[in-house]
């Protein structure tokens, strides 16, 4: 393909998040359907260059985990990424408009990512960066694909806000400034986990986004090796007041109080238990493997090709789901 930006016809908003936004398009010469993103980048034309390069290995990737890529262009000031469109969306949406996903699908979910994962490493040495539940997708015909994988470190350093990068989603390594690892998507997908068999993200306090603080469903043990001061991001008393007095209303997730409740949040990871899921509601399997995810110190977390064998992967990969008749439950 030889994509410019007059051969595309828009035909509807998909999303937005923090690097910029997503539109289904048709490329008009193809008749192709696409999800294009419009990242808006400051970069100069040099980077931009290095850019499309290192977007060029998306093209290279060829999985059924993973969202297969038409190219990318520059358009000033924005790059465009075009990518496959999954027309049942991210399991974000699709949890917040159907509720807690049922643990069979999330199952297909766990091992998707972690093909997803295994083959991004194995044959790219690429680090995925940004596993949450809205960068699962899933479409008509039951697939379940990774994107927004971090192929450019050159576009991660340029996207113009400061937030991309800082995700929520994070590994307590990760905020405490170790670099990347595949453990650290691993962790991310123990999140993903817990938030869609709940229904729910599973930090709470600042981050509900009403004011039901009401976090009875997670089960924790208590805060043993709580250690204030670890984490990285200075906080000052004063702030550390106001967001406590947020906490108590509950503070919103989207708009201006972002940055404090992120810091918070960071600090909770950083020092309280890791998640669990609900104990004996999901089954010993589905815990251990869970478990296996959010195990805080990263020498001790497993590795994709560790939770492939575990017996809930194992399990999953024949479940007996019929991924197509689930998705076709909902819109
Ligand atoms: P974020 O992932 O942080 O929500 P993005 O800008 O990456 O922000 O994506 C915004 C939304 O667009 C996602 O939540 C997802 O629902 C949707 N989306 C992204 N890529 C695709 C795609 N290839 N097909 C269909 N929907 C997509
Ligand atoms: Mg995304």
């Amino acid at each position: 393909f030889d994509l410019q930006n007059d051969d595309f016809t828009s035909l509807q908003e998909v999303g937005s998040g923090n690097g910029g936004s997503v539109m289904k398009v048709q490329h008009v010469p193809t008749g192709t359907i696409m999800a294009k993103k419009i990242v808006l980048i400051d970069a100069k034309p040099a980077e931009r260059k290095k850019i499309l390069l290192e977007l060029q290995i998306m093209h290279d990737c060829d999985s059924p985990y993973i969202v297969s890529s038409y190219g990318a262009y520059l358009s000033e000031p924005n790059i465009c990424i075009c990518m496959e469109f999954m027309d049942k969306g991210s399991f974000d949406g699709i949890y917040k408009r159907i509720g807690a996903i049922d643990i069979k699908v999330v199952g297909r979910v766990a091992v998707a990512v972690v093909e997803g994962l295994r083959y991004l490493y194995d044959e790219h040495r690429i680090i995925h960066r940004d596993i949450k539940p809205s960068n699962i997708l899933c479409n008509s015909q039951g697939d379940i694909k990774l994107c927004d994988f971090g192929v450019s470190g050159e576009l991660i350093n340029s996207v113009a806000n400061t937030f991309v990068g800082t995700s929520i989603y994070m590994s307590p390594e990760r905020i405490q400034g170790a670099p990347y690892s595949v453990k650290s998507d691993v962790w991310s997908l123990g999140i993903t986990l817990v938030e869609l068999s709940v229904g729910q993200f599973p930090f709470s306090g600042s981050f509900s986004d009403t004011d039901d603080d009401d976090d009875s469903d997670l089960e924790r043990t208590p805060p043993a090796d709580a250690r204030p001061g670890s984490l990285r991001v200075p906080r000052s008393p004063a702030s550390a007041r106001r967001s406590r007095r947020r906490r108590s209303k509950g503070v919103s997730l989207h708009g201006g109080e972002m940055t404090l409740s992120i810091i918070e949040l960071m600090h909770q990871i950083v020092n309280e238990p890791a998640p669990r899921l609900p104990a004996g509601k999901f089954g010993a399997d589905v815990e251990e493997f869970v478990g296996a995810c959010l195990e805080k110190d990263p020498a001790r977390r497993s590795t994709p090709a560790q939770l492939f064998e575990l017996p809930w992967a194992a399990y999953s990969r024949h479940n007996g789901v019929d991924m197509a008749a689930w998705a076709a439950t909902f819109d």
